[in-house]
């Protein structure tokens, strides 16, 4: 009883959009039970001038001068040292070593003020926008920094007004902003809230209609029914999925993605989820990571391009546009494919135990520009070329949720007993041990956000949950997809 009450909170929550949920949780005191328990805060934007236009600005790929090259990354690092003095910075840290050798790295001036947000805030942010398309990480840091300190940014933004000392209007009020000091010409400041947030990040945490939520704090399987306890998977059972693409073009003569591209990204999934994908072995690796065969399979049945320009555009936002290519969702596992992304997201997915069999929103949604590659077709970004960013968002159709989900709290929020707590989520493939303990992030798993070439496997805890969850909450599915050897 208990658990249909979480489940059918957790879908109206699901259903509503963002503006409608903050009123109905003031009027509602179970909703705001509800949000006290996953101490999830809605992402406070900065209110800033947006009035004028952007300014265009350098990027590092545009550098040719190794002096002035050299110059830029001495900002960066100073900038990160200054960071690195505070606990409640690290995944701020994170991104500005991850993006300063980035192409996109936008060039910073000598001497200025940059605003980045706490730890906590990012927490917030990663429930409202699942797998954020990293790039745009360098869109931030110029929106962030303010060059001698002045009220306009590297991209042409205008500081919020201030709602007093140490402290910005917002868009969910003021918001502290917090100085963790200065050197060499560049301050840098903790926000409680988001400062430099880009364009597409503010359009879908603004107009999305469906969100990505941290279920597992708490202790709570929200509804599943799968939870510490994991059957084995019997060795002579595997699971065949009936596996439907649709890829959504803007234009009749779109065609980034063809029915080629589509065999063979399946192809590179069904590798993955056999236990196949290679490994670049990094210099803090031992063993081979985890890559355990999940004994399950795609089997392609149909692939659908269609034009639809709103779709290709704002799908991730919108996604009851897509609806209409989901018919018979309980029957199919449905792949959808956005190619005009509007929102920077690189991937959606509900978990199983959050529907009912038979709703539409059951569905992949991926961009296509993590799509098996596309990058290299499209001098793109090479970090998601392989594919793996359809086997990361198949992970969450199989009910498995972040490494990082509830942070380090309890050790086991992902409800995988042999993945490591991690803080927050990595886009590089590096060593950390983000709660502290002995054991190394699991940077190699299918279910952070670190890069195609760093990703390598799911574990035997992770086979076990999507077994139980296909199982219990896509039975219909899982009977279709059952073989014994
Ligand atoms: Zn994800």
């Amino acid at each position: 009883m208990a658990s249909s009450v979480l489940r059918g909170l957790a879908l109206l929550w699901l259903r509503v959009g963002l503006t409608n949920a903050l009123s109905m949780r003031e009027s509602d005191p179970t909703l705001q039970q509800h949000e006290a328990d996953t101490s999830i805060e809605p992402t406070n934007q900065a209110e800033h001038d947006r009035t004028e236009q952007r300014t265009a600005y350098n990027r590092q790929r545009d550098v040719e001068d190794a002096g002035e090259f050299e110059r830029n990354r001495q900002i960066y690092h100073t900038a990160g040292q200054l960071l690195s003095g505070s606990q409640s910075m690290r995944h701020s840290r994170h991104i500005l070593q991850f993006i300063m050798s980035h192409p996109h790295a936008p060039v910073l001036p000598h001497g200025g003020c940059l605003y980045l947000p706490n730890d906590k805030v990012w927490a917030s942010f990663y429930t409202h926008v699942e797998h954020p398309v990293p790039t745009l990480f360098g869109e931030m840091i110029a929106n962030s920094y303010y060059p001698g300190c002045n009220e306009t940014s590297v991209s042409g933004l205008r500081i919020p007004t201030s709602c007093g000392p140490d402290s910005m209007r917002g868009s969910r009020g003021c918001f502290n902003v917090t100085s963790l000091g200065s050197s060499t010409g560049v301050e840098v400041f903790e926000t409680h809230g988001h400062l430099g947030l880009p364009d597409k990040w503010a359009y879908h945490i603004t107009h999305a209609t469906h969100r990505h939520v941290q279920r597992s704090t708490a202790g709570s399987t929200w509804g599943s029914k799968c939870g510490h306890e994991l059957p084995k998977v019997p060795k002579a059972q595997w699971l065949e999925i009936p596996t439907r693409y649709v890829v959504c073009r803007k234009s009749d003569d779109a065609d980034t993605i063809t029915e080629e591209h589509v065999r063979e990204q399946n192809r590179w999934a069904n590798e993955a989820f056999e236990g196949n994908s290679p490994w670049k072995r990094m210099d803090f690796d031992g063993d081979h990571p985890p890559s355990a065969d999940m004994q399950i399979r795609f089997a392609l049945v149909n692939i659908t391009i269609v034009t639809d320009p709103e779709c290709a555009k704002v799908g991730f936002s919108n996604t009851r546009l897509i609806h209409k290519y989901n018919q018979n969702a309980a029957d199919f596992f449905t792949v959808v494919i956005i190619t005009d992304d509007r929102s920077g997201v690189l991937g959606q997915t509900e978990f199983p135990h959050e529907l009912a069999e038979d709703d539409p929103e059951h569905m992949v949604v991926v961009s296509s520009v993590g799509f098996r590659g596309w990058a290299s077709r499209h001098n793109g970004d090479m970090m998601y070329d392989e594919g793996d960013t359809v086997v990361h968002e198949a992970g969450h159709g199989f009910g498995l949720y972040h490494t990082f989900e509830g942070s380090c709290s309890g050790g086991n929020g992902d409800f995988v007993d042999d993945t490591v707590a991690e803080s927050l989520p990595h886009y590089d493939c590096v060593r950390d041990s983000s709660c502290g303990g002995s054991g190394n992030d699991p940077v190699h798993n299918f279910m952070d956000y670190s890069p195609d070439t760093c990703m390598v496997g799911f574990t035997e805890g992770q086979k076990r949950r999507a077994w139980c969850e296909l199982q219990n909450h896509r039975a219909t599915l899982y009977q279709k997809s059952l073989k014994t050897w």
